[in-house]
């Protein structure tokens, strides 16, 4: 897509207003969801351009490394908008050794986490606070598009908390609410959904489950007696067929959107969610 940086209108010799012309404000955010957020706010202001720092397939960059091209967006960046809680904290190596002189809106802020889990971006609802928190952080750099960011930003919210809902409606169709989770990004997923979380599979964020931790995850499930089981789609399944063969319990696997294609539509996030819904309504309502 072309970037927008200078608009002028027809009578750009006589029109005070455009004569000036818009400067580009570049805004960097740390990880994909949080590009999707952001790029939603911003779909109406022209001269706002967003890129994304770390590659839009890495998922959760917990353990990621800052490369020496990570380091040149950063630089160029006025505004970097970072989901927060830890998962983005290869940030705070990078303001230890560069005078960093780019805004940070961290969307977390006020956000209370389900258990210290900082994947707030894989539940709708939370999003949807993310997003504001992106608006009113964006607005208070640039007034003249602010109008513009908080009209995005409200329209967009509204969709995902209307994906909530569909969530939300889930708890209605099960009896037995205990399900087992991959990774605990699906908890937000979980909650959303008035399921409650039986167990982890994966206790680290990037190391599979051992033998012996999948020998007691059995033995718990053959007394917890969940209703399913759900597996991360952007993590190898293996643990979740190997657990569903020994216990009995059915698998299905969703999508948190940590990680998508680089060129992923503004849509992506709500075409994704909506999926997962359908997943869930398909289980639940066989059940
Ligand atoms: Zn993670």
């Amino acid at each position: 897509m072309p970037r927008v940086t200078r608009f002028y209108c027809a009578s750009f010799f006589f029109c005070t207003a455009h004569a000036v012309a818009a400067e580009e404000l570049r805004v960097l955010a740390t990880t994909f969801p949080v590009y999707l957020f952001t790029r939603n706010v911003t779909r109406d202001c022209p001269n706002v351009r967003v890129d994304l720092l770390i590659p839009a397939q890495t998922g959760c960059p917990h353990e990621y490394t800052l490369t020496p091209q990570d380091l040149q967006k950063l630089a160029k960046a006025r505004i970097i908008v970072r989901n927060g809680l830890g998962i983005d904290a290869f940030l705070h190596e990078y303001f230890a050794r560069a005078a960093g002189n780019a805004r940070v809106i961290d969307c977390s802020a006020g956000v209370k986490p389900l258990r210290a889990n900082p994947h707030l971006f894989a539940g709708p609802k939370e999003a949807a606070m993310m997003v504001r928190n992106i608006a009113a952080g964006l607005s208070a750099q640039d007034a003249d598009n602010a109008n513009a960011y908080n009209a995005a930003a409200r329209a967009y919210a509204d969709r995902l908390l209307e994906l909530n809902r569909r969530l939300a409606a889930l708890g209605g169709l099960t009896r037995r609410k205990g399900v087992v989770l991959q990774h605990d990004a699906l908890a937000y997923i979980a909650d959303s959904a008035g399921l409650s979380v039986v167990a982890v599979i994966q206790e680290d964020e990037d190391t599979p489950p051992s033998a012996g931790r999948l020998v007691a995850l059995t033995r718990r499930m053959q007394s917890e007696k969940p209703v399913l089981i759900i597996s991360d789609l952007q993590y190898p399944d293996k643990p979740v067929r190997t657990l569903s063969r020994e216990t009995g319990v059915p698998a299905v696997g969703l999508d948190t959107v940590a990680a998508g294609p680089a060129d992923a539509p503004l849509d992506y996030y709500e075409a994704v969610m909506t999926v997962n819904c359908q997943t869930l309504e398909t289980y639940f309502g066989q059940q």
